[in-house]
């Protein structure tokens, strides 16, 4: 199973992430604005246009190759109501979606949000307990901080990246328990691009 390509049956499995990243690396309408405009009814949009428009859009989400990840997640986030034809998402109309996530599917995706949120809080407690190794030469010779937190890292990545900028420090970077160079998972690097790294 690639991520573009996750099945009806595994997307109803996937956990939030797994289905957003599919979702952003292979969706049909993307960042292109007239799909974008397809998607969503104009509110002045008389029913015979939108007729129009919906069955458009419906056709574009069904050569989607990530149509079940996007429906899933157009379930799990509230897309739609059922009150209101107003949107497609995953090929779906809004009001569809509603019932599937207030009547037909409900348990199940109460159950899919829950373990979602239980998902997104280890990743937290994952992420809190990661430790790294923050490493720069100066004049003096070389620095390296053991053990640090992402906090950690950050804000003294930053005094580094001040001292660079002063022209006192040089090929900083930023290693992870594996000895992988991570440098750029950190905002401080990323802000500037005047960054130095380790050869
Ligand atoms: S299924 Fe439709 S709305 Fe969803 S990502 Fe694909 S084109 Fe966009």
């Amino acid at each position: 199973m690639t991520l573009n390509r996750i099945a009806p049956e595994a997307a109803r499995h996937a956990r939030r992430p797994v289905l957003q990243a599919a979702v952003t690396a292979s969706a049909r309408c993307g960042d292109r604005e007239q799909y974008r405009d397809l998607l969503d009814r104009n509110g002045s949009a008389p029913p015979v246009i939108w007729a129009v428009q919906r069955a458009a859009a419906q056709k574009l989400c069904a050569a989607c190759p990530v149509r079940p990840a996007c429906e899933e997640l157009a379930l799990r986030d509230g897309a739609g109501d059922r009150a209101s034809d107003g949107l497609v998402r995953g090929g779906r109309t809004g009001q569809d979606l509603a019932v599937d996530r207030e009547i037909r599917q409900s348990g199940r995706l109460a159950a899919a949000t829950a373990a979602d949120r239980q998902h997104l809080l280890e990743l937290d407690a994952a992420a809190r307990s990661e430790r790294y190794t923050l490493a720069y030469a100066m004049d003096v010779g070389p620095v390296t901080k053991l053990g640090l937190r992402r906090d950690a890292v950050e804000r003294i990545g930053a005094m580094a990246m001040r001292a660079a900028d002063r022209g006192e420090a040089w090929d900083i970077a930023v290693y992870n328990a594996a000895g992988a160079d991570v440098t750029f998972d950190f905002v401080f690097a990323r802000d500037d691009g005047a960054l130095v790294v380790a050869a």
